[in-house]
């Protein structure tokens, strides 16, 4: 098992599996765009699975496949199959925009993967479009309703919350728990390389941060209760609607600082070991996939060198990569 210099036991790897997206969410990516990784540096599917292979046998049970855009990944469904076989993976997932979800849910469940959790920021379709500046809001409700009905449970909706844009929704996203069994979670806007302009009459730096205890504030008619859920380790609160068939969450790295039960490694699609979301150092496995190196040592060693939390409170920003190059 990985234990870290704080204690915090290390179980879970996000791999992304491509810089590419096929949106370009406004808080994620500039509006200019950002180069793609050359085809080059992006790890092949044999190096992604040697990694997550080396980090089961070091205790590493929980596998999430992120980007980027996972889905644009033509051989995606290849990872899947691999990973799954993997023993010791025994929860094997994948975060989402949905726009290719209704097309692949049925073949990614066939080949292993347990659940998926899909970014959904407004339900209202004009508005999805400017946020996501690509994106179809048909396409992505589309693409929830096709991973429910091929079996990948529990299905969780990730919500950016942004102030002068999606907050006024918070109260009518939160209540899609109550007829659906889906796990509705607000994420608190991090500062990572975004706190440019975003164009297009979006809101500008100072409206845009809505902590967790306002975003509390505004659901207070609904009642939400508080869930204590057993062994639940993570970042995440977790809230029920009495009679909702669903659950509704928070992620608050600002409002309520959380590093002390973080669990996480994240490997990028170029091959670095990343400890922390939000401290930008990382650790390359680069030389040791093209060597054939074992790279156990090297992901211990990033375990070792784990931040004991991040610095955003002092205005110590990761700049290096944006969102999408880190995989969230
Ligand atoms: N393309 C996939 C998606 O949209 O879910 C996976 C990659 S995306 C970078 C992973 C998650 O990071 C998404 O839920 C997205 O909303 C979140 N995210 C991106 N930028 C963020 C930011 N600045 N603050 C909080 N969450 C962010």
């Amino acid at each position: 098992m990985l234990i870290d210099p704080f204690g915090r036991a290390i179980t879970y790897l996000r791999i992304s599996v491509t810089d590419r997206c096929n949106l370009s969410c406004a808080y994620c990516l500039p509006e200019s765009g950002v180069k793609w990784m050359p085809d080059d540096l992006v790890l092949t599917t044999d190096e992604i699975v040697r990694v997550a292979q080396a980090a089961a046998r070091l205790g590493i049970f929980k596998i999430r496949l992120t980007g980027g855009e996972p889905l644009v990944r033509p051989d995606l469904v290849a990872i899947v199959r691999r990973i799954k076989e993997i023993p010791g993976v025994t929860d094997l997932s994948l975060t989402t925009n949905g726009m290719l979800l209704e097309k692949l849910s049925k073949k990614l469940f066939d080949a292993g993967l347990d659940r998926v959790n899909i970014s959904l920021d407004t339900l209202d379709p004009a508005k999805f479009k400017k946020m996501t500046r690509f994106g179809d809001f048909q396409k992505v409700w589309n693409g929830i309703l096709a991973a429910e009905a091929a079996g990948l449970k529990p299905i969780k909706l990730n919500a950016v919350v942004v102030g002068g844009l999606n907050e006024d929704e918070i109260p009518a996203m939160a209540s899609l728990s109550i007829e659906h069994a889906w796990h509705v979670r607000f994420i608190e806007l991090m500062p990572v390389a975004n706190e440019q302009g975003w164009g297009n009459g979006l809101p500008t730096v100072s409206e845009r941060y809505i902590s967790v205890q306002k975003m509390h504030a505004m659901l207070e008619p609904l009642k939400m209760q508080s869930l204590v859920i057993e062994n639940e380790v993570g970042p995440e609160r977790t809230f029920k609607i009495p009679g909702s068939l669903g659950t509704v969450g928070f992620i608050s790295p600002l409002g309520e600082h959380f590093c002390n039960k973080c669990n996480r490694l994240r490997l990028t699609a170029d091959g670095w070991l990343r400890s922390c979301l939000l401290v930008d150092k990382e650790i390359s496995l680069r030389n040791a996939l093209k060597n054939g190196i074992n790279l156990e040592s090297f992901i211990s060693q990033a375990v070792s060198e784990k931040p004991e939390g991040h610095k955003l409170k002092s205005h110590n920003c990761p700049e290096a990569r944006h969102m999408s190059q880190i995989g969230g």
